[in-house]
């Protein structure tokens, strides 16, 4: 599936390789084994001490007593808990791909992406980095939903995802902030740099739009672009709100086109 193939994310993180390892049948059955073995022996142990103090107790049926008690004890016990530590750290792992993943496109989170972004932003400010952030949203996409139903709206939403992942390295934070709209942190990254990737996505969507049925449904980007300059502890809030600006004078313009976030003087191309 897609979203495994993205990169990982604190939120992704695995912490249940045990628990996958446990899966595997034989590595259980194994386990299971080593606990009874284990069991059996304690079991023998305290019997043996146990006889010693009380009267008239005979050790030999006391620890035949205690070996067939812990044999059959001990496996189904032991069996049962590792079934349920199983199913738990599965049922985690679903949760912690939920949150960090969004189901339609794969792409991180909202949540996800501001705290893969801001970790990433304070590494960059640490070590004299440039970076760029993108902020995405597609054009006319009501206008979709409207003439080709939410189906289609679904599809073009996961087709985007998927461009997008395509289009830009591993390395690169991609998020979808929530609806039709997008964001990219293009880590290590001059603006002329970032300007050229936020062009050429912007006409290669143009160019291959998202099929449905064979048939094209026409579907463009607008972007809004801000880079990272040496500012003081930049925050992910802030980058967000200059692309935003950019953003919207990219849809005030026309749509369809990229906008650098220059503070007072915003070019558009
Ligand atoms: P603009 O060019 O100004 O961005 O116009 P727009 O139509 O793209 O933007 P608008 O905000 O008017 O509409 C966004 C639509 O996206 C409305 C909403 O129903 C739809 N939408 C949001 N999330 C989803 C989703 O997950 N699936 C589908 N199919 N539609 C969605
Ligand atoms: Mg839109
Ligand atoms: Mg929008």
């Amino acid at each position: 599936m897609l979203m495994e193939n993205l990169h990982t994310n604190v939120f992704s993180q695995s912490t249940d390789g045990f628990a996958r390892r446990l899966y595997s049948h034989s590595s259980r059955k194994i386990l299971v084994l080593l606990i009874t073995l284990i069991a059996i022996t304690l079991s023998i142990l305290f019997t043996s001490i146990a006889t010693r103090y009380i009267e008239g107790a005979n050790l030999k049926n006391g620890l035949i007593i205690a070996t067939i008690v812990a044999a059959i004890v001990a496996p189904v016990i032991s069996w049962i808990f590792i079934d349920m530590y199983t199913k738990l750290q599965e049922t985690e792992r679903q949760m912690r791909a939920l949150v960090t993943y969004d189901v339609m496109t794969g792409l991180l989170t909202r949540q996800a992406f501001y705290h893969d972004a801001q970790k990433y932003i304070d590494i960059a400010e640490r070590y004299h980095e440039f970076f760029a952030l993108l902020m995405l949203d597609l054009d006319f996409f009501k206008t979709i939903n409207d003439t080709h139903g939410h189906h289609a709206g679904d599809h073009v939403l996961e087709y985007f995802g998927r461009f997008l992942s395509e289009h830009l390295r591993t390395s690169d934070i991609i998020g979808r902030l929530g609806g039709e709209e997008f964001a990219v942190v293009l880590p290590n990254t001059p603006i002329e740099g970032a300007q050229k990737i936020a062009e050429s996505l912007r006409a290669d969507l143009e160019t291959h739009p998202p099929t449905l049925h064979g048939v094209a449904i026409p579907l463009t980007v607008s972007i809004g672009l801000t880079s990272y300059t040496g500012a003081a502890s930049p925050q992910i809030d802030r980058l967000l709100q200059e692309a935003d600006a950019a953003l919207y004078l990219s849809k005030r313009n026309g749509r369809n086109r990229t906008t650098l976030y220059t503070g007072e003087e915003t070019i558009v191309s």
